[in-house]
C-alpha cells in the first residue's frame, strides 16, 4: 500500500472511532473518492511537497465541491464552487485535503461553542474547551484525524486553538497569505494560516500557501522560508496584568532555559497600547463583519443571515450596523483605525530593538465547558493575540508544557515579513522544551 493510501485509511479509521467524541469534522469526503485519489498520488513519479500529508481544512475556507459552512445555518448547504487560492496551491504540491472542520459560527468566538454544528472537544484534556475559533483544526491535528489544518486568525483564532489542544500554530504577517476564498470576519485583519503537531510542519504547510496573489491586492512577495541560524537572540517579555501567574512562572522556566543553554537575553521593553488592543479591534471587525454579511440577504447564498444565525453573529451585526451609521461618521471605525496604526507603529518600534517578542498566548488555561465566565473573562483570552493581528505582524504559538494536566502555549512574535525568523526561533524553543513537556504531563 502506498504511503497516501496508508495514512489516509488510517486517519479515517480515527475520524470514524473518535470524531462523535470530539466532533472537530464536521464534513468528512467520500471514503471511495480518497483513496482513488491516495492511490493517484502514490502513483506519481515526482512528487510534491506535501506529499503524504492529510490536511483538515476550516468551514470558513473554500474548498471545490465541500461545504464552506463557516459552522452556521445560514450557509449550512453552501457548496463552494471554486478552490481558494491556498487550497489551489496545496493541491499543486500533493496535500490530500480529507474534509472541514468546526469552528465558531462565521469565526466569532473564543471557545468553538459558537458553532451551529455542536462544539467541539479538546483532545487533551477532556470536558475543557478546545479554544476558539478554529476549534475543529486545533482538535482534529491533536487528535491525530490529519496531519496539519488550516484555520483563520483575526485576533487570536489559530493561536488559541492551538495554545489550548497542546499543537502549533501560526498567524502570518498581514499580506503574507492570500484571502481569496476565505469568507471573511474582518479584511483588514484576517489570515489563514497552518496548524501542524510541530513548527516543521506549520513551516512547510506555510511555505505553501504563502506568497503574492493577483486575486488579493492585500498580499507581498515573499522569499522561500528557510531556518536562520539564530544566534544569541534579544527577546523582549510581554504579559498582561490578568495572566494566571502559573502560565508566567513556566513561561519563565522556558525563557531560564534558553537565556542559559542558549545564551539568549532579555531585554525589557515597554510595548504601548496593547492595553486598548481589545476596545480597538471590536469597532474594526464588527464593521467589517457588518459589511462582509449584506450579501448574504437569503438570495446567492444560502439563508438571510439575520433570520439564521445565532446570537453572537447577531450582536457583531447590530453593533456592526450601528457603528456604521452616518451619524456616527469618524466616532468609532475611523477611531479604531488611528489607534491600529499607532499599535502598528509601536510594534515597528519595539521590535527594532529586540529579535522578537515573547508572550504567553493567552492569559488563562482552558476551562470546563460548562463553567459560568464572564464576557470580560472570554474578551480577555485573545488579550495577547489581538495586539500581533492589529500590529500586522506575525506570531506563532507553541506548546511548552502543562499545568494542572492543560497545555499551555506561548508566542513568538516577529516583524513583518519576518516568518523565516520566528519560525528558525520557534524551533530552538521547541528543541529545549521537550523535557519540559514530558515533566509537566
Ligand atoms: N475570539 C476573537 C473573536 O471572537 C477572534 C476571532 C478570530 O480570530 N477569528 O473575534
Amino acid at each position: 500500500m502506498g504511503i497516501v493510501e496508508d495514512k489516509v485509511k488510517s486517519c479515517l479509521f480515527k475520524i470514524k472511532e473518535y470524531n462523535k467524541l470530539i466532533n472537530a469534522f464536521i464534513e468528512v469526503r467520500d471514503e471511495k473518492e480518497l483513496i482513488t485519489e491516495a492511490k493517484a498520488l502514490d502513483s506519481k513519479s515526482k512528487k510534491g511537497r506535501l506529499y503524504g500529508y492529510v490536511i483538515g481544512v476550516k468551514s470558513n475556507i473554500c474548498v471545490r465541491g465541500l461545504r464552506a459552512s463557516c459552522a452556521s445555518n445560514t450557509l449550512k448547504d453552501y457548496v463552494s464552487p471554486y478552490d481558494a487560492t491556498v487550497i489551489s496551491r496545496i493541491k499543486d504540491e500533493d496535500g490530500l485535503i480529507i474534509g472541514m472542520l468546526n469552528c465558531d459560527e462565521f469565526a466569532c468566538g473564543w471557545t468553538g461553542e459558537t458553532s451551529a454544528f455542536g462544539k467541539a472537544h479538546n483532545p487533551a484534556v477532556p470536558d475543557h474547551v478546545p479554544g476558539g475559533s478554529s476549534s475543529g483544526s486545533a482538535a482534529a491535528v491533536s487528535a491525530g484525524f490529519c496531519d496539519m489544518a488550516l484555520g483563520s486568525d483575526t485576533g487570536g483564532s489559530i493561536r488559541v486553538p492551538a495554545a489550548f489542544c497542546g499543537v502549533v500554530g501560526v498567524k502570518p504577517s498581514y499580506g503574507y497569505v492570500s484571502r481569496y476564498g476565505l469568507i471573511d470576519l474582518s479584511m483588514s485583519l484576517d489570515q489563514i494560516g497552518p496548524v501542524a503537531k510541530n513548527v516543521s510542519d506549520a513551516m512547510l504547510l506555510l511555505d505553501v500557501i504563502k506568497g503574492i496573489d493577483d486575486r488579493d491586492t492585500t498580499t507581498f512577495d515573499s522569499k522561500s522560508l528557510k531556518i536562520e541560524k539564530v544566534g544569541k537572540i534579544k527577546f523582549g517579555m510581554v504579559t498582561v496584568p490578568e495572566t494566571d501567574v502559573r502560565i508566567i512562572d513556566l513561561m519563565a522556566t522556558v525563557l531560564d532555559e534558553a537565556t542559559v543553554g542558549l545564551k539568549w537575553s532579555e531585554k525589557k521593553v515597554a510595548l504601548k497600547y496593547i492595553d486598548i488592543a481589545i476596545q480597538t479591534y471590536h469597532p474594526l471587525v464588527w464593521t467589517e463583519f457588518f459589511s462582509a454579511t449584506r450579501r448574504m440577504d437569503g438570495r446567492r447564498f444560502g439563508k438571510k443571515i439575520e433570520d439564521s444565525a445565532g446570537v453572537e453573529v447577531l450582536r457583531r451585526i447590530s453593533g456592526g450596523s450601528e457603528i456604521s451609521k452616518a451619524e456616527f461618521e469618524g466616532q468609532y471605525y475611523q477611531k479604531a483605525l488611528a489607534v491600529k496604526e499607532l499599535i502598528k507603529k509601536e510594534f515597528e518600534r519595539v521590535l527594532d530593538e529586540v529579535d522578537c517578542l515573547i508572550m504567553p498566548t493567552t492569559p488563562m488555561l482552558p476551562w470546563k465547558f460548562g463553567t459560568k465566565v464572564s464576557i470580560e473573562h472570554l474578551y480577555a483570552v485573545d488579550a495577547l493575540t489581538i495586539p500581533s493581528n492589529l500590529a500586522e505582524v506575525c506570531a506563532i504559538s507553541i506548546p511548552i508544557g502543562f499545568i494542572d494536566k492543560k497545555p499551555v502555549g506561548i508566542q513568538v512574535v516577529c516583524a513583518k515579513g519576518c516568518e523565516s525568523k520566528m519560525l528558525s526561533i520557534a524551533l530552538e524553543i521547541e528543541k529545549i522544551v521537550n523535557p519540559i513537556i514530558i515533566k509537566t504531563q
